[in-house]
């Protein structure tokens, strides 16, 4: 199985076009979640390594930055071709080290691919403006830049498309970059620079340092040849990110953590309604800043509502990701899994009721049970904590104006959801939502061609849509006088 993979398998940082191993010659074991056992290593690499990275994306910089937006747009189509053309030996590899099903992986490498695509699109049009002069004798343009060399952090849960969306904005743009994939799931990061030399992109635009995260990340705020963090990940280490950059005043876009709200009404289509909860929680076993962490269904449909989803989550196949048929894998770790169980405990004890799973699943290791808790309350922790696993706790309201509320009462604002079939309460809802996506009578709907992030401490800056170049370019006002 391994075999196949294993063009893609790279067990060592990627830094100006070399392959080469960290200075103290220490690793780090990655771990397949389904199993237990161990893939293979990749270099536990620290500061030295990271500033020859960056210093490697700087001089590459130098040449990149004059390349033509055109010649940038065929080299991520290539990218894309080449994406495409691996996607079952990426997609593999993506399961083994992360766990999600195989039909996920293929989805996740195919999104890769597609914002890519969308990218190389976007580098012909990262256009400026002319703008009408006050002046008679001068005239004003505005021209847009490559900001330079770029960091990007990323996360597990998504090893694959988060990069797309870093890597592919970076190359329409003009920049080079330096990439710190998850300790957990680094093949699916280095992957990208198998990809990237394959294509011929030239040496030092994408670099990949796996390692020690805090000795990384703080040469990447610190060093002031870097421009701009990109990171996804927990919302705590996304805050030390910014407050670290602002040393040396780097752009920053952060794609933190979410508590997405999925509100259901009476007035709502119930099948469609279960099925859009089904494919918004248990995606990636609930590992997904996205994914819904509070159902909130009005009193009329909320029996109906809670047994047609309890019986779905039950009928959820739980395996190995590699295995036929399987919807749900293992979660990322043992850790996991111990904060699924405390969220349990939590709800349990405050009166909720376990109406499908609740257990660690019979197939041992680090897999669990699709499960979904009535009766939830406001004072259970899950009100308040993001889950990150595949436990759906459903409150019952009365008002639609409560549920927008308590929908609200939280710190973050990702993505959120509703279902109804009335259209003024659809552009009410929609309108005293807090959240910076929204998918009305619909679960899962991220787009390379829709700007994705979040408001309040989910995030800042978007990832997709015309806005997903944006952070990577720098303004410049021009004003030609003497005319
Ligand atoms: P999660 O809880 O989902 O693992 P994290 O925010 O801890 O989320 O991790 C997301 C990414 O941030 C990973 O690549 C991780 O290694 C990295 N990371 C963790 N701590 C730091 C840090 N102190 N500085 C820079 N990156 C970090």
């Amino acid at each position: 199985m391994l075999q196949k993979t294993s063009h893609f398998m790279r067990e060592a940082n990627l830094i100006d076009g070399e392959w080469v191993q960290a200075d103290s010659g220490k690793t780090i074991d990655v771990i397949n979640p389904a199993t237990g056992q161990k893939i293979g290593t990749v270099p536990r690499s620290g500061g030295a390594e990271t500033r020859r990275a960056i210093e490697a994306a700087d001089r590459a910089f130098r040449t990149f930055r004059k390349t033509s937006a055109l010649e940038r747009s065929k080299l991520l189509r290539k990218l894309h071709d080449a994406i495409m053309d691996n996607q079952e030996a990426l997609a593999e590899l993506l399961t083994i080290e992360q766990g999600k099903s195989l039909t996920e992986s293929r989805g996740e490498i195919g999104s890769s691919a597609a914002y890519v695509l969308w990218f190389a699109e976007e580098a012909r049009r990262a256009y400026g403006d002319v703008v009408p002069s006050p002046w008679t004798d001068r005239r004003v343009l505005v021209t847009r830049e490559p900001v330079g060399v770029i960091a990007a952090i990323t996360p597990w849960n998504f090893p694959s498309s988060m990069l797309s969306r870093k890597i592919g904005p970076a190359i329409a743009a003009g920049c080079t970059a330096v990439v710190k994939p998850a300790s957990q799931t680094p093949y699916s990061g280095l992957a990208w620079g198998a990809l990237c030399e394959e294509v011929g992109v030239p040496k030092g635009v994408v670099n990949i340092v796996t390692g020690a995260a805090g000795e990384i990340g703080d040469e990447l705020c610190a060093n002031p040849l870097v421009k701009k963090i990109t990171f996804t990940g927990s919302t705590e280490v996304g805050k030390m990110l910014i407050q670290k950059s602002a040393a040396t005043v780097k752009k920053v876009s952060m794609e933190l953590g979410g508590n997405a709200p999925f509100l259901v009404f009476d007035d709502a289509d119930l099948d469609r309604a279960v099925q859009g909860a089904i494919a918004a929680k248990f995606r990636n076993s609930g590992q997904t800043c996205v994914c819904t962490n509070r159902f909130f269904v009005q009193a009329g449909i909320h029996d109906q509502f809670v047994e047609k989803l309890a019986a779905a989550a039950h009928a959820l196949k739980v395996g190995p990701g590699l295995e036929d048929g399987v919807q749900q894998g293992p979660l990322i770790d043992e850790k996991a899994v111990e904060k699924v169980e405390e969220f349990i405990g939590d709800a349990v004890a405050k009166g909720g009721n376990v109406v499908a799973g609740g257990k660690r699943h019979e197939l041992g290791g680090s897999f669990f049970q699709p499960t979904v808790i009535s009766g939830a309350t406001r004072d259970m922790k899950f009100m308040k904590d993001e889950i990150f696993g595949p436990l759906a706790p459903v409150f019952k309201f009365e008002k639609e104006e409560d549920a927008v509320a308590l929908a609200n009462d939280t710190e973050f604002g990702l993505a959120c959801y509703f279902y109804t079939g009335d259209l003024g309460r659809a552009f009410r809802v929609m309108e005293g939502l807090k959240y910076g996506m929204v998918g009305v009578n619909e679960g899962v709907i991220t787009t390379p061609e829709a700007p994705f992030g979040g408001v309040k401490e989910s995030g800042l800056g978007r990832e997709g849509g015309h806005q997903g170049i944006d952070d990577y370019l720098d303004t410049k006002y021009v004003c030609i006088g003497g005319l």
